[in-house]
C-alpha cells in the first residue's frame, strides 16, 4: 500500500468495483472493503438488473415512467433520464466483462418481469445475479495493475485537506495507517443494520454516510427507507432472507393468515404493486386480521421450473424445512433499501469538494420516494462510472501535487465500548419507524439516539470496528428520527 493515491474508493460492491474499472493505468487507485470482498449488498442481489435492452418490445420512456410511478414522482427526473438511457450500455459492458447473464437460445439476455415494471426487462443470473456481477467485476479489478485492493480494511475517519483527503484505515490485526488521496468515492452501501430485521449484509451500517455527514456533506432523505414486503419470516433471525419479487413476477400469490388473497383490497395492482404499497398492505392487513402470518404460494407452478428458476430460494427455504414446490412460504416485510443518502449531482459529486458518492450510500434522486425493483444495481453502475469520468476530467486542471509530510499513525486506544448500544439503536428504529412511521415516539427516540451518539463519540473508547459501526448506527438513527419529526419529504 502506498502512502498517497489519486483516488480512494471505499467499497467493493457493484459501485466500488465498477468505478475502479473506469480508471486508466496512470491513475493510482486504492479500493478498500471493510470485510471480505464478496460480503456486500451487491453480492446478495437476487432478481437482477433493469435495463431497456430490446427496443422492439420496450421503450426508454416506459422505464422512465415506471421509475417515476414507483417513486411517487419525487424522483430527480434528470437523474432518471441518465439512468435509463445510459444504463443499458453499462449492462452490456459488464456482460462483456464476463457476467454470466442467463441467455435465450438466440444468445440474447433473458428478461423477466418484476413488480412495478410494465415490461419484461430484468436481466439476471438465475436468482443470484449480484454474486455473478461481483465475482466477474472482482476478477476484472484484480487484473488492473493501477488498482490496489485491500479487503478487511475499514475506513474509520476521513479528513478534508486542500488537495484531497487524509483517510484513517484500520486493518484486521488491529494496526492502522493514515493515507492520502486526492479524490474519494464513497461506495459504502446502505444502512440496513440499523434495524433488527433487514435483508442487508453485515456491512450495511451507514459508515460512509456518517463520515460524509461529519465532513459537512449534505445528506438527504435518510428516512426514505424501503421495506421489502416478502422476506422469509424466520424466527429470531436478524438478516432475513429475501424471497425475490421475481417469485411474484413468475406467478406466486400473496396470502393472509386465512389463506386469502388480500393485496387487491389495498391497491388494484395487487401483489405486483411497488414494494411500499405491498408492504403497507401487509401491515394494514396484519392489523385487520391481528396476525403477522403471511405467505407466498407458488405451488401451482411446475416443480422443475421452480427449482431451475429459483435454485437459491428453493435451497434456502428447504434449509428452513419449507419445500416451496409443495408448501407456502412464510413471509413478512423487513428493511431492504435506502433511497436517500449523501446528496450528489449527476456526476456523483457531493457538496464537499473532491468527495464523490455512488451506489446505495448516495442520493442521486433516481428512486424518489420508493425504488423500483432492480433499479439499484443499475444506479450503482451508471453513477460510479460517471464519478470516475468526472474525476478523470478534472484531474488535468486540479492541483494534485503531493501532500507532503503528514502523520501516518495515530493512537486509537481507549476503553472497550460497552455492549448494548447497537441493540438499543435497532430497537429504537424498529419501534419508531417500521414500514409506517410513528411520529409520536420520534422525539423520544431522537433524544435517546443523540445521547448514545454523544456517549460513543466522547466516551474515550478504543477506535475499532465496533466503535465505528456503533457511531454510524447512532448517527443514521438520529438523522432519520429528525426527518420523521420534521415530516419533510419534499
Ligand atoms: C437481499 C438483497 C437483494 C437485492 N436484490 C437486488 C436486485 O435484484 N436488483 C437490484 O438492482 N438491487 C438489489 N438489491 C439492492 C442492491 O443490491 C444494492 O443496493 C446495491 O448492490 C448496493 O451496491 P453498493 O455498491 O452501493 O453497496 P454494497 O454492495 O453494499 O457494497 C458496500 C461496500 O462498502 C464497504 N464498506 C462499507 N463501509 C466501509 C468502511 N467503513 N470501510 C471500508 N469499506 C466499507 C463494504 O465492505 C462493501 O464492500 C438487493 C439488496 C439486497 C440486500
Amino acid at each position: 500500500m502506498n502512502r498517497e493515491y489519486d483516488v480512494l474508493i471505499v467499497g467493493a460492491g457493484a459501485a466500488g468495483l465498477y468505478g475502479a474499472l473506469q480508471f486508466p493505468e496512470n491513475i493510482r487507485v486504492l479500493l478498500i472493503s471493510k470485510r471480505e470482498l464478496t460480503l456486500s449488498n451487491s453480492s446478495l442481489a437476487q432478481g437482477g438488473v433493469a435495463a431497456v435492452l430490446d427496443l422492439e418490445n420496450d421503450d426508454y420512456q416506459l422505464h422512465i415512467q415506471d421509475t417515476l410511478t414507483a417513486g411517487k414522482n419525487k424522483n430527480n427526473k434528470k437523474a432518471v433520464e441518465v439512468l435509463v438511457r445510459e444504463g443499458p450500455d453499462d449492462v452490456r459492458k459488464i456482460k462483456e466483462m464476463g457476467v454470466d447473464f442467463d441467455l435465450n437460445e438466440d444468445g440474447t439476455m433473458q428478461k423477466t418481469l418484476e413488480a412495478g415494471h410494465s415490461r419484461h426487462r430484468i436481466v439476471h443470473h438465475k436468482d443470484s445475479t449480484g454474486r455473478a456481477i461481483v465475482e466477474a467485476l472482482i476478477e476484472n479489478v484484480r487484473n488492473k495493475p493501477n488498482v490496489d485492493i485491500c479487503e478487511n480494511t475499514l475506513l474509520y475517519k476521513l479528513e478534508k485537506e486542500d488537495k484531497g483527503f487524509l483517510a484513517g484505515l484500520l486493518f484486521p490485526d488491529g494496526s492502522s495507517k493514515i493515507i492520502a488521496a486526492h479524490y474519494c468515492i464513497l461506495a459504502s452501501g446502505g444502512i440496513g443494520r440499523v434495524y433488527q430485521y433487514t435483508t442487508n449484509s453485515a456491512i450495511a451500517t451507514g459508515d460512509g454516510i456518517t463520515l460524509a455527514y461529519m465532513l459537512g456533506a449534505e445528506v438527504k432523505h435518510l428516512s426514505r427507507i424501503q421495506f421489502h414486503p416478502t422476506a422469509f419470516a424466520a424466527e429470531n433471525d436478524r438478516e432475513r432472507f429475501l424471497i425475490s419479487e421475481a417469485v411474484r413476477g413468475e406467478g406466486a400469490v400473496l396470502l393472509n393468515c386465512k389463506g386469502e388473497r388480500f393485496a387487491e383490497k389495498y391497491d388494484p395492482r395487487g401483489h405486483l404493486a411497488p414494494r411500499d404499497v405491498v408492504s403497507n398492505a401487509i401491515m394494514l392487513e396484519s392489523k385487520a386480521t391481528n396476525s403477522e402470518k403471511f405467505y407466498l404460494d407458488i405451488t401451482h407452478k411446475d416443480p422443475g421450473f421452480i427449482k431451475n428458476r429459483f435454485p437459491m430460494i428453493y435451497e434456502k427455504c428447504l434449509e428452513e424445512n419449507i419445500d416451496i414446490t409443495k408448501e407456502w412460504i412464510p413471509v413478512f416485510p423487513c428493511q431492504h433499501y435506502l433511497m436517500g443518502g449523501i446528496d450528489v449531482d449527476l456526476n456523483s459529486r457531493t457538496t464537499v469538494d473532491r468527495l464523490y458518492a455512488a451506489g446505495e450510500c448516495s442520493h442521486t434522486g433516481v428512486h424518489g420516494a420508493n425504488r423500483l425493483a432492480s433499479n439499484s444495481l443499475l444506479e450503482a453502475l451508471v453513477f460510479s462510472r460517471r464519478a470516475a469520468a468526472d474525476i478523470i476530467n478534472r484531474m488535468c486542471s486540479d492541483d494534485n501535487a503531493s501532500f507532503g509530510e503528514f502523520t501516518q499513525q495515530e493512537d486509537l486506544s481507549g476503553k472497550p465500548l460497552p455492549h448494548g448500544f447497537r441493540t438499543e439503536i435497532r430497537k429504537l428504529m424498529q419501534d419508531c419507524y417500521f414500514v409506517i412511521p410513528d411520529p409520536a415516539i420520534a422525539p423520544e427516540s431522537l433524544k435517546r439516539s443523540k445521547e448514545i451518539l454523544s456517549d460513543i463519540i466522547s466516551g474515550g473508547y478504543e477506535i475499532n470496528r465496533d466503535f465505528v459501526e456503533a457511531r454510524s448506527l447512532a448517527m443514521v438513527a438520529a438523522i432519520v428520527f429528525k426527518e420523521v419529526i420534521s415530516k419533510n419529504d419534499d
